[in-house]
This record gives structure tokens, sequence and C-alpha cells, in this order.
């Protein structure tokens, strides 16, 4: 069993699609070797060995040492070193990474193999001791915190105070002399906290180091960061041995991050930033602020062109936009990695369409360089051009957006907040991996340090999160939560406002508006609609929603629910008068059908004649109000299917629970209040949701069904024209037995004729029924017979398949997430095992019994990625979503079928 794959001069044992076992790091360091790109040799630890570690206790699988032996023996070969030899020694990186990018979630040590006998030989070979002296610090110091787990801090202060005394303020300013004494002074410190000497044994200190990166991926921040982005199902981290460059030899020296397209607007343009003199970490750690790629043109003309030849080399090989870290040692280039780079949801958009255009990827691939988070974030509020801007200060924009909130300084209060349900400015001098919690709670993060390429840039970009970095003319002091800038102070609470296109910082809370679609984002969804076969359709109870959602493009309603036209304006005292006569209304039909004589039907009807006629103008008031809505939604819609839901909620919801308002109603519709209370005390529920509601009430109420039936067919007939025809499609809830559906059908469709033969026309309309009830998933046969189409209220079902109220589940889930009994809040994502379950029998029963059967869902998860993806393999024939997420799951439609 092979468990070390080696690169290195042009060849190595790996490749780009073994991610899996190498990390994403380590099998593009293969690729790139393979490919010819100048990468320092090394070996990649799989990340299968990281599982043995674990399960063994964090002891190496037999045949692991004997490996890792042979292949130091290969590394010191290819570079003519060795391990801590006193004339050319040999030093390595050790670095983590797993298969899917986790940006600082564990860490890496460089200059490893660096020991006092080292040290000799490489000042003799490099004739630079300052330069050894800062790598052999840098060493022992990192060494300490990532391996032996002593903190940075210690460190910190030793060379806080070196540079104090020598009067400089960067580290690079150190002579070899002073630098010398801070590593006598670092290994001093070393041993105080450890307990043991600094160890001098190469061998040793690799063997801790990759356990330590092992071990890392147990750590509570590497956890965090799985749990908060989903990520399972990997088998570790990789670690990767790496021969080391140097971009700290002095002023030819250098390191850097490039990107291939701009990542925060997609532009084709070289980008990045590098630091002169400097070593891996300083440019991500924000310690000096770094120079944009730009100007490397000019220091180094001959390296820029063979870096960006490299880039665009890079690009073309991947098909993606490429994120670069290299390191010049010496006037010679050397790539340490390179990855798919994360953007910006603009700069996504843009790329995805740029790429097809340039030919370098397909329709199909394209519809997979945007994620529908990214999406989201684009659908969301800016700031309003218009409002008056007090701004403050100004930053890098690093993360595009615009954030309102108040000002927290540190993470954990950004979570404590959120609960709270307050929204939070995570304001901090530069963000770690620990901080990633409060990153992902706040609406924005502002840094006093680092650059485009920092951590709170990267991450933020990645969480679609707006970020302004480097703002450094604020002064902060986190301990007394305050920071302040132009004379202003701010503390914990204070609102303050965050621009991340522009930088800018400012003092309180700036309105927002709604999102404009740029010309790339309407290619982008044309994209998609081209690769799409499940069609998207919009949750729409007006006009308005109607035609937003067509803006975003939805292609019909799946659901518009009358019962929200209601309880507009006058109407809802007609919704309760009719309510409020509802019984003795269908008292008074039973009594007739009884009645034997003509005497006997006229002592009924007059006796009743109040009823009938309060019962019957109210239902006439409020089908023509129907009538009008369903005539602005069908015209709003042009043609394009209509599916109108028919009364589902109970009719306690109608009416009155305070007193006031029920003595108002008393007061309107002429009776006592007696009456109003003893109606609403009747119609109370124990179990409203499961109680009398959809179409259990149109078999004790058929009027109100024929009402609505009768609003629908005029306004159909009334807004279609000779070209084209309306097709009103007409959806009864809440059917859980075929029995149910025939007999509210019957109704139905006698109100239908009755109202095409008094207009003297002919009208088609379709007649189909919610899945809803877990009988009707389970007997949707028998159903489909008398159905036309089906749509899965995946709401109702998800509520009766669980046994979960949807109106208590709060108090609970949160628990049951947290113990991993759902994965997510059931009522968001579709809970596929189960639910899941039903709407797979019910598609296959409803499509064995009618195979022209149209089926689709209406629920909220129809605008969830992963359900859509589901539905689409259930063969249904479209989604429907409130109109926002409309291109969200136009995108997942796409994907699901790529
Ligand atoms: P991360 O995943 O946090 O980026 P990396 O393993 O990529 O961690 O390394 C951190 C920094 O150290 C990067 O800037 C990287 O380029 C640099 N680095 C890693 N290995 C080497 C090496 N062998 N020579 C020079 N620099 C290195
Ligand atoms: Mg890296
Ligand atoms: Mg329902």
């Amino acid at each position: 069993e092979k468990r070390v794959y080696f690169f290195g001069k042009g060849k190595a044992e790996g490749k780009a699609e073994m991610k899996h076992l190498l990390g994403g790091k380590g099998a593009n360091l293969a690729e790139m070797t393979n490919l010819g790109v100048p990468v320092p040799p090394g070996f990649t630890i799989a990340t299968s060995v990281c599982q043995e570690y674990e399960s063994n206790k964090g002891k190496w699988p037999a045949g692991l040492n004997k490996e890792v032996d042979e292949n130091i023996a290969k590394l010191e070969k290819a570079m003519g070193q060795k391990f801590g030899d006193n004339k050319n020694p040999l030093l390595v990186s050790v670095r983590s990474g797993a298969a899917v990018s986790m940006p600082g979630m564990m860490d890496t040590v460089l200059n490893l193999g660096l020991n006092d006998k080292a040290v000799e030989g490489l000042i003799e070979k490099t004739g630079n001791p300052k330069f050894v002296y800062d790598i052999y610090r840098r060493f022992i110091d990192m060494f300490a915190d990532v391996v032996m787990g002593c903190s940075h801090s210690n460190f910190e202060k030793a060379i806080h105070a070196a540079k104090e005394k020598a009067g400089v303020e960067n580290d690079n300013q150190l002579s070899a002399e002073q630098l010398q004494d801070v590593v006598e002074k670092y290994k001093a410190i070393y041993k105080k906290h450890v307990g043991s000497a600094f160890p001098q044994d190469p061998k040793k200190q690799l063997v801790n180091a990759v356990n330590a990166v092992f071990g890392s991926w147990e750590s509570e921040r590497a956890i965090k960061y799985r749990k908060l982005n989903k990520i399972e199902s990997l088998l570790g981290t990789a670690v990767n041995v790496q021969a080391m460059a140097f971009g700290n030899m002095g002023e030819g020296s250098g390191t850097g991050v490039c990107f291939t397209r701009n990542p925060s607007t997609g532009k084709k343009e070289f980008y990045g930033e590098y630091l002169i003199n400097a070593q891996g970490e300083d440019v991500v750690a924000g310690i000096r602020t770094p120079q944009p790629l730009k100007s490397l043109s000019k220091a180094m003309p001959n390296l820029y062109k063979e870096l960006t030849t490299l880039m665009t080399k890079l690009e073309k090989h991947y098909k993606d936009m490429q994120d670069i870290e290299f390191t010049i040692q010496e006037g010679e280039l050397f790539v340490l990695q390179t990855r798919n780079g994360k953007r910006t949801a603009a700069a996504a958009i843009k790329i995805a369409v740029d790429m097809l255009k340039e030919r370098l990827i397909n329709n199909r691939e394209a519809v997979h360089r945007v994620t529908a988070n990214q999406l989201d974030t684009l659908l969301h509020p800016s700031f309003d051009s218009n409002a008056k801007r007090d701004v403050v200060a100004k930053g890098l924009p690093a993360s595009p957006g615009a954030a309102v909130g108040q000002v927290v300084f540190d993470a954990e209060a950004a979570e404590k907040w959120e609960a709270q349900g307050k929204k939070t400015v995570l304001v901090r001098t530069e963000t770690s991996p620990e901080d990633i919690g409060g990153m992902a709670a706040a609406e924005g993060i502002l840094t006093v340090r680092g650059g485009m390429t920092s951590h709170a840039a990267v991450v933020a970009r990645g969480m679609g999160k707006c970020c302004v970095a480097g703002c450094s003319d604020i002064s902060i002091n986190e301990k007394s939560k305050k920071f302040s800038v132009a004379g202003k102070t701010f503390k914990e609470g204070d609102w303050v406002s965050l621009d991340g296109s522009s930088g800018q910082l400012m003092a309180g809370a700036v309105p927002t508006v709604e999102p404009k679609m740029s010309g790339d984002f309407k290619k982008f969804m044309s994209i998609c609609d081209k690769v799409r076969k499940i069609k998207v359709r919009t949750n729409a109870d007006t006009p308005e929603d109607a035609e937003k959602a067509i803006g975003f493009g939805a292609e019909g309603i799946g659901l518009c629910r009358t019962e929200h036209m209601f309880f507009e304006g006058k109407r809802v005292w007609y919704v309760r008068q009719a309510i409020l006569e509802a019984d003795n209304y269908a008292e008074m039909k039973k009594e007739l059908a009884e009645a034997d004589t003509k005497t006997d039907q006229q002592k009924i009807k007059s006796k009743y004649s109040e009823t009938k006629k309060n019962f019957e103008s109210a239902l006439r008031r409020l089908a023509s109000y129907q009538k009008k809505d369903f005539e602005g939604i069908f015209k709003a819609m042009a043609g394009k299917p209509v599916t109108v839901r028919l009364l589902d909620p109970p009719l306690h919801e109608f009416l009155p629970h305070d007193k006031a308002t029920q003595s108002e109603m008393a007061k309107r519709l002429g009776v006592s209040l007696k009456k109003v209370k003893e109606q609403v005390e009747k119609l109370n529920e124990f179990n409203p949701m499961l109680g009398h509601r959809g179409c259990r009430l149109a078999v004790t109420y058929p009027e109100f069904y024929r009402m609505q039936a009768k609003a629908i067919i005029e306004a159909a007939i009334a807004a279609s024209t000779p070209k084209k025809k309306v097709v009103p499609e007409i959806m009864i809830p809440l059917v859980g037995h075929v029995e149910e559906l025939k007999i509210v059908k019957e109704e139905i469709v006698d109100e239908i004729k009755q109202v095409l033969k008094s207009n003297n026309t002919r009208l088609t309309y379709k007649i189909g029924t919610m899945i809803e009830v877990p009988r009707a998933a389970l007997t949707a046969d028998e159903i489909a017979a008398e159905a036309d189409f089906f749509s899965f209220g995946t709401n109702d079902l998800t509520q009766m398949a669980l046994g979960f109220s949807r109106d208590d589940v709060a108090k609970f889930t949160a628990k049951y997430i947290e113990y991993g009994i759902y994965k997510d809040d059931p009522f968001q994502v579709l809970d596929q095992t189960g639910v899941g379950k039903l709407i797979e029998t019910g598609v296959k029963l409803g499509r064995e019994q009618k195979k022209t059967l149209k089926v689709g869902i209406c629920g909220e998860h129809g605008g969830e990625p992963n359900t859509i993806d589901f539905c689409a393999d259930q063969g249904m024939n479209y989604v429907s979503c409130s109109p926002y997420r409309v291109p969200i799951a136009r995108l997942s439609a796409a994907q699901a079928a790529s």
C-alpha cells in the first residue's frame, strides 16, 4: 500500500485528479510538476494516512516511516542537499492540505531542518548570516507555535523588545547580530515553555510537524469550519513536505500571491500582491503592506514576464481562474501553490460568461462556476446612491456588499448578538481562523491591517460577505472596545455602515436599495436556461409579485394563495360575514333537502331569509374582488401558466380575537357581540393545522370554492385575448383521499359549467391537487385518476410526515441539527430520506396512473438547491419558489442537469 507520493524534477507520482488522496495542494503540486512549472520538489503523505493516524490514536501505520525515509533520501538527492548538513543543509516546509480548500485552517511550518549545525553550514554556503538567523528565529517560533502549542505571542514580545532596543520598526531591519541574539532568546523561551531544549534532529522535527498537521485536522477551528461549510466525507488532510524556496534572501528575492483574473470584479487582468525580501506568510499575515503585482513589471521585468506566462499557462490548463502562490529566490521564480481562486459573486458571473466567450469552457461547465449562495448575494441590497454618507475612513474594498450593523470587537460578541437578532459589523485589527464563526454571524467585517489577500479578505469573499480590509486610518483598542477615526470615537453597539465595493466606512446606518441585474447577470442566466430541463415557476399572490418574478425569469405561477387576498381592505368584513352565516346556511340547505312539501320549503326559506341574503351577498362581493385579483395576475403573466390554490387555512384565522375588533365586527354586521364570540369559540380548534381546513372546508361549505372557481373562470375569460387564451389551473389543497377530491371537484366543475354557459363561451381549464397529506402520496394512483396535475406542498407534507408542527419547531430544531438527527432544518432543506420517499412514491404512482400528469413542487423547498436537484431527479416538470429565489432556482436547475 502506497502512502507517500513524490514530486520533483519534472515528474510526479500524483496528478490533479488525485485530490481526494493527495489533498488539493498536493495534487496540484504534482500536476504542476508534470506540466514543467518550476515547483520546489517534495513529497505528499496521503489523506488516508491522516485517518489511519486518527484511528491508531496518534501512531504511524507500519511501513510509513520507511516510506518517508525513502522519500527524504530522494528529495536530498534531487536538491543535492542533506538534512541537518553542516555544509549544504536541506530545509523543507511542512504543509497541510485537504481535498477541499480550507483557507488558513491548518498551519504550515516553514524552514524545517534548521539546527545549530545547519545554521553554520548555511551561513557558509550563502554568506548571508542575516538571512540565516532570520529563518532560524522564524522556524523556532513557528515550530513552537504550531507543533508544540507554545503561543506565538511569547516570541512576539521578544522580537518587539529587540526592535525597540535597535530603534527600528520592521523585523527585516534587524542586523545579523541582533537576529542572532533573538535566536538565543527564542531558544530560551522555547525551553521555558515547552520544558525541553529546541530539538536538533531534523527527522524528529519532521515527525513532530507531520503529527501536528494530522492533529490539526481535529482542532476546534478546523471542525468548526467543516461544520459551517458542511464539508463531510473527507479522509483527512494530506501533508506536503517540500524543499524551501527563500523569498527573504535580500532585495532580489520576494514572495507573493497572484490571480489570473481580478477576483473582485472578474476582469481579465493579472492581479496580485507581493513583498520584496519576505517569506510566504508575511503577505497573508498583513505584517507589512504589500505592493501591487503591476509594480513587479518595473522592478523585475523579466521575472514578471515569466510569471505572467506561467499564470496564463496554468489558467488554460485548469480552465478556471487560478490563485497562485509564488516565491522569488535571488531572481529565480518558484510556484508553491495553485488552486481555483475564490471570487466575489459578480466576478464569478463575469468569469463564467467571459470564459465561455473565450471557448475555454462550455455551457454545462459555465453553470457550475457560480454557486447558489453567490447568486443570492447579488440579489441583496446595496447602498442607496442618493443617501447621505458620513464617510469617516477608507480601507481596501476587499469583498463587495453593503453592511449595516452595530460595532462589535470580537467574534464571540458577533455570534452572541446575532443570536439575539442583532446585526453587527465585526471590527478587528486583523482576523484569524478563530474568528470564522463571528465572521459568518456579522453583516460585514472591517480590519485595520492586511491586504486584498489577507485572511479577512479571502474568507469574506468566500462567504459572500462584505469586507473592508487594511483600514489603517482607524486606531482600535480591542480591550476597551473602542475605535477612533477622524476625531470620532465608536464604542461597541454604535451603528456603522461598510461599503465593500468602495472600501468606505460610514458612521450611522446608511439606507440600502434593491439590487439591479447587470448585463453579464442576464447572459449568465440565459446560459442556465439553455442547460436546465426543469421549469421554474414562482409563488406569487399579487400582480406585483408576479411581475417581479417575471423580471427574475419565472415561467409561470406554481402557487397563488388566494387567502392572502381575503385580508385586504374592506373584504375581510365580507369574509367574516360569510363565516358567521356559513353554519346557518348549511343548516338551511339540510332542512330544505329534507322538506316534503312546497309549504314546508316556503317556511324554511322565510326562516332563513336573512341568512341566505347575507351569506350569498357576502360571497358575491368576494367573488367580484377575487375576479379583479385574478384578472390582474393573469394579465401580468401574459399567457404563462397560473396555478391558483383554493382557500386553505382554517376559517378561525379570519375572525378577530381581540375584544375591540370583535365589537366592531358585531356592529358592522348587525349582530350581537355574544354571537361573534360564540362563533369564534365554535371555530376554535386544538390542532388547527390538522383541523377544518383545505378541501375539508369545501366538503362542508362548498360555496366558498364555488365562489372562487367562478371568480377564476370569469377572470380567465376577461384576461384571454383571441391570440392568447388563459388556461387556469385550479388547485385543491389538503386532499388525502380520492373521494374528497371527487366531491369537491364535482361542485367546482358544476359551477364552472354554469359560468361558461352564462358567458356563452368555452375555456380550457385544469383541476389538480396538492399532495401534502402523506395518505395522498401513498394513494397517488387513485388520486391521479381525478387530477390533471400534482403539486407537492412540502411544507405541510414535511409537517405531517415528520409530525413536527411548523409553528412550534423552533424550540427543538437547533438541538436536532446539533446532534445531527437531521442534518439541516427539514423545513428549509427537504428531508430526502423520509419526505423524499413520499414524493418519489407519489410521482411514481401518479404517473403510472396518468402518464401525462404534470408534477411540481410549491413548498418553501422549491427554491433550495439540494431540493431542486432532487426534484429534477424525480422527473418533476417544475419547481415553484418565491420571486427572489427564482434566479437561484434557475441556476440550481441548470446545475442539476449537467
Ligand atoms: P496555506 O494553506 O495557509 O496557504 P501554505 O502551506 O500554502 O498554507 O503555506 C503558507 C505560506 O508559506 C504560503 O505563502 C506558501 O507559499 C509558503 N510556503 C509554503 N511552503 C513553502 C516552501 N517550500 N518554500 C517557500 N514558501 C513556502
Ligand atoms: Mg497556501
Ligand atoms: Mg399546505
